[in-house]
Parts: structure tokens; C-alpha cells; sequence
């Protein structure tokens, strides 16, 4: 408690102000003693002088001892001292308290000597006559240039102690008021100056504890408070840039979490300060600590560890592309840091795999194309090659030719036909306007469409389709367009005397679409790319084909959220499942 800057200016101030009570004290009543005495001094002085005025017409007529005695007495009792008549030679001649004849000679008192030679003498002392401390004033009673007697007045100084006493009472009394006093006061202007540092203080284990701090800091416009108003507006700054940080921190916390990048920063020790959830998925980092481990134990590739030492030592952007297994293929970008992070490199990884599928996909689509129409020109240059050297002559071979040139020019133009429809598909510029719609107004009509060309290669074609089954969420053309697509493959594809079914079933909150037939079938290697462009199982028996229908039903039934597969064995026939969703 007595350590508080309050305690530290009030107790000083207090024991200042009770030693200069205490100086005051003695010195005054010091004082007030030595002005009682002198005036006392003065006063018994003058009177024995007028005893002594008054006694020496006695003196001078050599009145006995007796008669002094009676008038000390007299003069005692008048101005209520002792009164003592003494000759120059010290015999005491007159004495108010006791007779004079007993009392010894007096020429060895201090005043006595005093007033012999100087006129006026006084002394302080203990008396054993009367036994207490006495005040002794004697003077000397001459007459001419002839010293007749020594008049001595003595008073008890009971009174003056009193007097002082009393006056150490007072003393006492206002000291101990005073230092009360100038203690409280002294601790009210500490409290006044101390409360901005108190306040101050408060301040300052608020921000520590950071809650943010409203209050203003009271006092005067002193230094404290101006310190503490410094100290505060300090306070609100550092809040606000520690907000700001927070915040700036959380943005880029919030961008580096959802970048599809992969980042990483490293020291120039190799030791990883940074890594964002994109570089931990590619590189199939555990989210358990990373940083402060080396590059080369947290990605495991030695690629990104040789990009970076190749940054180090040119101290230029490096770009590598590599890939992770057959899985991704990634590109690489390290750039130095420096200078605002000295010795520090950004490595930075972009996923490239879609775009190196995508670029596949192109090359290979070219060169599909390109195959495809090469078949049916190559036949074409050749059927006029040979009508021009000289089968045009020939009638009916020149028919025959021309029939065969009409076949590759339907061909070509199916093939462009189903090429323009399934980029157009692909691309999204085919409108969709799906509706509810029954599954039956869908399969009739595509049914309906082949079964003539069913019965001609000796098929049965067959609809299973309960009445009551849900309506579907579909565009009935393009399902229509499915299926035929489907049927047709599926005719194609069985012998004479086989037998094609369409089903319409009901499957929680889909309705699945199935062409089965019980034709040649498609080996199990061949299943998982029928559905890519141009994809024919054997080229050499399906040349009526161009390998896109598939495709083009695939891209249909998934813009209408649903699925495609096909479950078949070589020699025993083919199921064609697709979904739609319920209404
Ligand atoms: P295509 O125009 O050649 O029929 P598709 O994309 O429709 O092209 O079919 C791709 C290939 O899948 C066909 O060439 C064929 O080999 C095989 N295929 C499709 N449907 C059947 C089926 N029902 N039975 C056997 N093979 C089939």
C-alpha cells in the first residue's frame, strides 16, 4: 500500500511538515521562556530598584537586621516575590522569607556578583531555601559613587513553566491538526496528479488483455495527463493497425484457402513457412505440421526441390512442368522474395491436368476426324480414278460406280451431320426444354420409328412400360433421339431372329431406360470407351457406323442430370441403361 506513488508524496510531505511543527515548537517555546524571563527580569528589576529607592534612607541611617527583615517582608507581600536585602559585602541584611541573621553570606550568588559590578544582576536556579527553581534579580542601590546594598527580588518559575507548557499543549495539538491536514491534502493532489497514471495503467492492461478501449482518460491538461492522453491515442492507433492486420491477415488466409493453386513459401534454408490446402491436395501432403520442415520431406518430389535451388542460385523466376504419377500434371513457377523477404522463394503450382486432357482430347478429335473422312475421300478419289480411266464407257459398271460414289457422299455427310450436331450439343447451343413429361410419349414414337427396319432384318422388338410409371424431367425429342440412337446400335448389332426389348422402370427418384438385345455383344475391354467419339469396337464390320451415336447420347442424358452405361458379354447380347429424373 505505502508503495504507491500516493503513499510516496503524502508520507514526506507528513514527516516535512511534523519536523518543522516540532523546530517551530521548541523554538518558540524557547522563545517565549527567554521573553517571559527578560520581561520578568525587567519588571523585577524596576521594583527592586524602587525597594531599594525606598530602603536606603534605612540603609544610610544603619537600621538593624530585624527592621529590614519586617520591611522585606512588607514589600514581599506587596509585589508577591521574595525580597532580599544584601549588603556590599554580602551579608544578607533583610530577608521576606526567613530571618536574616540565619541566612549564610550572599557575596558568591551570580546575580549578587552581577549587580555589584554591573549594576543589574540575574540568575536561574534551584533554591534550597524554598526548594524550586528561582528566578534571582538583584540591583545594586547606590548612593554617589558608593554602593550601599543589594536589592534581590526572586520568583518561583512554576508560573513561566506553566505558561510554557501550556503553550507545548497548543503547540502539540496544532501540529498533530496540521500534519492531519497537509497529509490528507497532500494525499487528495497526489490522488489528482496519480489518477491519470492509475487511468493509464488501466489502459494499458486493457490492451494487453486487447479489448478495445472507448474511454477517455480524465485529469488536468498536466504532463501526466497529457502522457496518458499521448498514451492513449497511441493505444487506439495500435488497436486500429492491429485490426488492420487481423483483417488483412484474414483476407489473405480466406485467399490463400481457396486458391486452386498450389503455394508454397520457403526459407533460404529449404525449410517450409507456408503451404495452402491447394499444395497439400496435390502433393498429398497429411494436414499434420509442415512448417519448419524441409521442402523435400514435406512434397516428396524432387522437381520442386531442384526449381527452387535452381531460383537460389540464379536468382531469376524458374518454370518447370513435371507431373505426380500418372494423376496430375502440374507446372511449376519459383520466384525470389527478396527484398521483402529476404532469402525467400514463392513456389507457386498450377494443375494442369484438365488443360493436358483437354489438348489430348483436341489432338485426338484431329486426328479422328481426319481418319474418318480419309476412308470414305481416299474411296471416292478412287471410284472417279477408275471411272475416268475408262470405266465410264462401261455402263453398268459406271452405275454401279456411281452407286458406290452416293453411299461414301451419305456416309460423309452423316458423319458431318452427327459431327455438327454433337459439337453443337458439347457446346451447350442445343436449347433444352425439358418438362414433365410420361416415359410412353418418348418410347412410342423412337419405337415406332425402327420398327419397320427391325421387322425387314427379322427382329422382334418389344415395350415394357407400366402405365401408371412417373412422368420424367425431360426434353422428349432429344430422349427420343437417344433411343433411337440406341435401337438403332442394337438392331445392328443382332442377327436375324434375335429380339430387342425396351423397359421403362421405376427407381427411386429416377426412371431408368433400358434397350436390351440378345446380339453379339461387346467385349469387356472395349465397354469403358464405346461412349467416346468415333469409338468403334471392330472398324472392318461396322463401317455403316461413323462412333459418334454414343456419344451423342451420352452428352444428351447427362444434360438431363442423368447417367448412361451399357452391362454386356461377347456373344450373348447387350443392355443399355440410362436414367432421367422423376418429375
Ligand atoms: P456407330 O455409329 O458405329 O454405331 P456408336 O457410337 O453408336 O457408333 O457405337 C460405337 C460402337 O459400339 C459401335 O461401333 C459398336 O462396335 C458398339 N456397339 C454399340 N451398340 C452395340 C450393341 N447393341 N451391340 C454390340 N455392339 C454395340
Amino acid at each position: 500500500m505505502f508503495r504507491s506513488i500516493r503513499w510516496r508524496i503524502a508520507i514526506p510531505y507528513g514527516v516535512l511538515i511534523v519536523v518543522t511543527m516540532l523546530a517551530l515548537g521548541i523554538y518558540l517555546s524557547r522563545f517565549i521562556r527567554q521573553t517571559y524571563i527578560d520581561n520578568l527580569e525587567a519588571k523585577l528589576a524596576t521594583e527592586a530598584r524602587m525597594v531599594g529607592d525606598v530602603l536606603a534612607p534605612n540603609l544610610q541611617a544603619g537600621g538593624g537586621e530585624a527592621h529590614l527583615d519586617s520591611q522585606a517582608k512588607q514589600w514581599a507581600d506587596t509585589l508577591n516575590a521574595r525580597v532580599t536585602v544584601i549588603s556590599p559585602t554580602g551579608t544578607v541584611l533583610g530577608e521576606s522569607q526567613q530571618a536574616s541573621s540565619t541566612m549564610p553570606n550572599h557575596s558568591d550568588r551570580p546575580e549578587v556578583i552581577a549587580a555589584l559590578s554591573e549594576g543589574t544582576g540575574s540568575s536561574i536556579r534551584y533554591s534550597q531555601t524554598i526548594s524550586m527553581d528561582m528566578l534571582y534579580t538583584a540591583v545594586r542601590i547606590d548612593q554617589g559613587s558608593q554602593a550601599l546594598a543589594i536589592v534581590r527580588l526572586a520568583l518561583p518559575l512554576e508560573q513561566v513553566s506553566a505558561s510554557i507548557a501550556s503553550l507545548q499543549r497548543i503547540l502539540v495539538v496544532v501540529t498533530v491538526l496540521v500534519t492531519i491536514v497537509a497529509v490528507l491534502m497532500a494525499m487528495v493532489i497526489a490522488g489528482r496528479i496519480t489518477r491519470p497514471v492509475v487511468e493509464l495503467t488501466r489502459t494499458a492492461w486493457q490492451i494487453a488483455a486487447s479489448t478495445q478501449t472507448e474511454q477517455t482518460i480524465q485529469g488536468d491538461n498536466d504532463e501526466i495527463s497529457q502522457l496518458a492522453h499521448a498514451f492513449h491515442s497511441m493505444s487506439v492507433q495500435l488497436s486500429k493497425q492491429i485490426n488492420d492486420l487481423t483483417s488483412e491477415r484474414a483476407t489473405l488466409n480466406a485467399v490463400m484457402e481457396k486458391m486452386t493453386d498450389g503455394v508454397l513459401i520457403v526459407d533460404s534454408q529449404g525449410a517450409v513457412q507456408l503451404i495452402n490446402p491447394a499444395a497439400m491436395r496435390m502433393f498429398s501432403i497429411t494436414p499434420e505440421s509442415v512448417i519448419g520442415k524441409p521442402l523435400i520431406e514435406v512434397v516428396r518430389h524432387h522437381q520442386p526441390v531442384e526449381m527452387w535451388q535452381q531460383c537460389q542460385v540464379e536468382g531469376k523466376a524458374q518454370r518447370l512442368d513435371f507431373e505426380i504419377g500418372r494423376r496430375l500434371s502440374l507446372q511449376g513457377i519459383a520466384t525470389s522474395l527478396s527484398p521483402a523477404l529476404p532469402g525467400a522463394t514463392l513456389l507457386l503450382f498450377q494443375d494442369l491436368t484438365r488443360q493436358r486432357q483437354t489438348e489430348t482430347i483436341r489432338r485426338d478429335f484431329v486426328s479422328n476426324v481426319s481418319h474418318e473422312l480419309r476412308t470414305p475421300l481416299a474411296a471416292l478419289k478412287a471410284l472417279t480414278e477408275t471411272l475416268q480411266t475408262g470405266a465410264l464407257d462401261d455402263p453398268l459398271a459406271a452405275r454401279r460406280f456411281l452407286e458406290q460414289i452416293e453411299t461414301e457422299v451419305d456416309a460423309l455427310s452423316l458423319m458431318v451431320n452427327e459431327l455438327l450436331e454433337l459439337s453443337r450439343i458439347e457446346s451447350g447451343r442445343v436449347p433444352l426444354i425439358i418438362i414433365p413429361t410420361h416415359p410412353k410419349e418418348i418410347i412410342t414414337p423412337a419405337v415406332d420409328r425402327l420398327r419397320l427396319q427391325a421387322e425387314r432384318q427379322g427382329l422382334s422388338l418389344s415395350i415394357e412400360c407400366a402405365d401408371d410409371i412417373p412422368q420424367v424431367m425431360a426434353d422428349a425429342t432429344r430422349i427420343q433421339q437417344v433411343l433411337v440412337n440406341l435401337l438403332h446400335n442394337a438392331i445392328k448389332f443382332t442377327p436375324s431372329g434375335g429380339e430387342v426389348k425396351v423397359r421403362v422402370l421405376e427407381h427411386e427418384h429416377e426412371i431408368y431406360f433400358t434397350v436390351e438385345d440378345n446380339g453379339i455383344g461387346i467385349a469387356g475391354d472395349d465397354i469403358p470407351r464405346i461412349f467416346e467419339r468415333f469409338y468403334k469396337v471392330d472398324r472392318s464390320r461396322a463401317t455403316s457406323g461413323t462412333g459418334l451415336g454414343l456419344a451423342i447420347a451420352r452428352h444428351l442424358v447427362e444434360a438431363h442430370g442423368g447417367r448412361i452405361w451399357v452391362e454386356s458379354q461377347l456373344g450373348k447380347g447387350s443392355v443399355f441403361y440410362f436414367t432421367i429424373p422423376k418429375a
